[in-house]
């Protein structure tokens, strides 16, 4: 690992001397050209020489004309300042991958500052914000290691698995039955056991059937769905894609069979209004083969299901399926673990003060157990299942209305049950802290920008993409045209396409997907810019196919000019 300076000018193409000083000139300790250097000062010395080199030659290079405005417009959702989130400790290398800087350039500009460092070096939070200053970056320190930290999960123990109900989400174009259709599941099961029930409304329902539990979430629509695992949570293990017989597959159902195919849920198809006279359940299958559903008696794996949600035709049947589509899965928890889960809904109530539904995902939740969800953290005073029935416990999948927070959380926190109620006290504040620092950073969740770093770094083998256009036409063109510039390392794909405008669905499919929105010839709605920004989501618009096909390979290989 060591070369002697004699050895190192020979491969520099330099003489010995010229090469001893330039190491006298940076205060290495050598005595003569028998000397050894460590291997890294050798690399720092060869990338030095060799970057010297360089800038000679471009220096006598004729200038290039610049390039021809291009025909794109900008929606800019992404930050103005180039901030960057470091740790307390980085090394020179890992900063310069960071900030896509050579590190031989960092390391002169330490030199500047009289630090002498190798690329290996590690320095503090503090040097290395006044470093990367010299170069337009700003930086914030990092705080998720804490916060990771704090929300370390407790490893599985497969021994201790058993199964649990699964968790189903329905979606569906508007108006083709997807309320009727939970109204008519929550119904003809109240009426069977226990007549006159009543239902709450606490975000999500629990139905049985053969003695099986099936929890429903109340809120249909992909919005609701997509806005959850946005935020990392994964709550739905089936949808039930509801398509209305009379009227087939229209834009909604598209976007909500990507919305499951992006989250890998399984999709049950159940045909609506089979009891119309313009019912053709045929055409509907016909129509969703197209989209990679194909039901079994055509050599498929989709499970389809003819209901009429108005008349109560066909919901046994359906039932049936989830519960087999559930039994395939094999969900399982720990029932005996520490409890955890997600926060379906939540909000502020006149009486009882905070509340929220939670949805247990690990272990039981009980009454007076310290809770911390988001920078929310309390004790459980009381709980109700979505029959309104107060209970002391809550298994897996079973959602139920807690009380007892010291504010109200948001939907997609998770909640965890601590040791104490001081301990819950502290990580709310903690997360308080990083939370109020964190908004402060603009940094896009993937952006063109900055998609080569993170290839190279092995952090992506997918460049996820959404597609919107103007009319069908150039839709696919630009499907083929991006699809094809997949490389070697990095796969383009492209996860929602349809023509319209940009909207809300489109952006957080992009926020729970890492995906970045391209738009063709077509802008995004207000409220979609708006939540795009909230989100963090890369939007870009063209009006020439070539120009986005040109971005795309730009950025995957680095290439794309930086825009700020
Ligand atoms: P959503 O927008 O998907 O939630 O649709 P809704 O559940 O609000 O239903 C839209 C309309 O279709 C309502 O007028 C329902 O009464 C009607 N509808 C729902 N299911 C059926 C059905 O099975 N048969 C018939 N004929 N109408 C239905």
């Amino acid at each position: 690992s060591k070369v002697r300076v004699y050895e190192l000018a020979k491969k520099l193409g330099i003489s010995s001397k010229k090469l001893i000083s330039i190491l006298e000139e940076l205060d290495v300790d050598i005595r003569n050209h028998m000397s050894s250097l460590e291997d890294d000062m050798a690399q720092l010395i060869m990338d030095l020489v060799s970057e010297e080199k360089g800038s000679k030659k471009t220096k006598n290079e004729t200038p290039k004309t610049p390039e021809p405005p291009k025909n794109t417009e900008e929606v800019s959702t992404k930050p103005k300042i180039q901030k960057v989130v470091l740790p307390s400790k980085i090394s020179i290398k890992d900063l310069g991958s960071r900030i896509n800087i050579e590190p031989v350039k960092l390391i002169k500009k330490l030199m500047d500052f009289g630090l002498m460092v190798n690329i290996n070096a590690e320095i503090d939070f503090e040097s290395a914000k006044k470093l990367i200053k010299e170069f337009g970056y700003e930086a914030e320190e990092e705080r998720e290691d804490e916060l990771a930290e704090l929300e370390k999960e407790e490893e599985t123990r497969p021994e201790e698995l058993k199964p649990r109900p699964p968790v189903v989400t329905v979606m569906g174009h508007v108006d083709h039955g997807k309320t009727t259709l939970l109204d008519a599941i929550r119904e003809t099961n109240v009426a069977a056991s226990e007549a006159g029930g009543i239902t709450q409304h606490i975000g999500a329902s629990q139905v049985e059937k053969d003695g099986k539990t099936i929890v429903f979430i109340d809120t249909p629509g992909h919005e609701a769905f997509t806005a959850l695992r946005a935020r990392g949570a994964k709550v739905t293990d089936i949808v039930v894609l509801v398509v209305a017989a009379d009227d087939g597959v229209m834009p909604q159902t598209v976007e909500a069979i990507n919305h499951a195919k992006a989250a890998g849920v399984p999709i049950i198809v159940a045909i609506n209004k089979i009891d119309k006279p313009g019912a053709n359940p045929e055409r509907v299958k016909q129509q969703l083969s197209e989209y990679g559903l194909i039901p079994e008696e055509w050599g498929g794996d989709t499970i389809f299901v003819n209901v009429s949600a108005k008349n109560r035709i066909g919901i046994d049947t359906l039932l049936e399926m989830i519960l087999l589509v559930a039994e395939m899965a094999e969900l399982k928890a720990d029932y005996n673990a520490r409890a955890s889960g997600v926060i379906i809904e939540a909000k502020l109530d006149k009486g009882r003060g905070p509340v929220a539904t939670v949805l247990v995902q690990k272990g039981t939740l009980k009454v007076g157990d310290a809770i911390v969800a988001g920078p929310a953290y309390g004790k459980v005073r009381a709980m109700r299942d979505s029959r309104g029935r107060m209970v002391k416990s809550a298994t897996p999948s079973i959602p139920v209305e807690v009380m007892g927070f010291s504010e109200v959380p948001s939907a997609g926190d998770v909640i965890r049950v601590v040791s104490s109620e001081k301990e819950a006290r502290e990580i709310a504040e903690k997360y308080h802290e990083i939370h109020k620092e964190k908004e402060n950073i603009t940094t896009p969740k993937v952006s063109l920008d900055r998609i080569f770093d993170r290839i190279k770094q092995g952090e992506i083998k997918e460049l996820n993409c959404i597609i919107k256009a103007d009319v069908q036409g150039s839709l696919e063109a630009l499907k083929l045209a991006l699809e094809k510039c997949s490389t070697d390392q990095v796969q383009v794909k492209i996860i929602h396409g349809a023509v319209g405008a940009i909207n809300e669905s489109d952006i957080l499919l992009a926020s729970a997907s890492n995906a970045i929105v391209i738009g063709f010839n077509v802008r995004p709605d207000s409220n979609a810019k708006k939540l795009a920004e909230q989100e963090k989501v890369d939007i870009r618009t063209y009006r020439v196919i070539y120009d986005a096909v040109d971005d795309i390979k730009a950025a995957m290989k680095g290439m794309l000019e930086p825009e700020f």
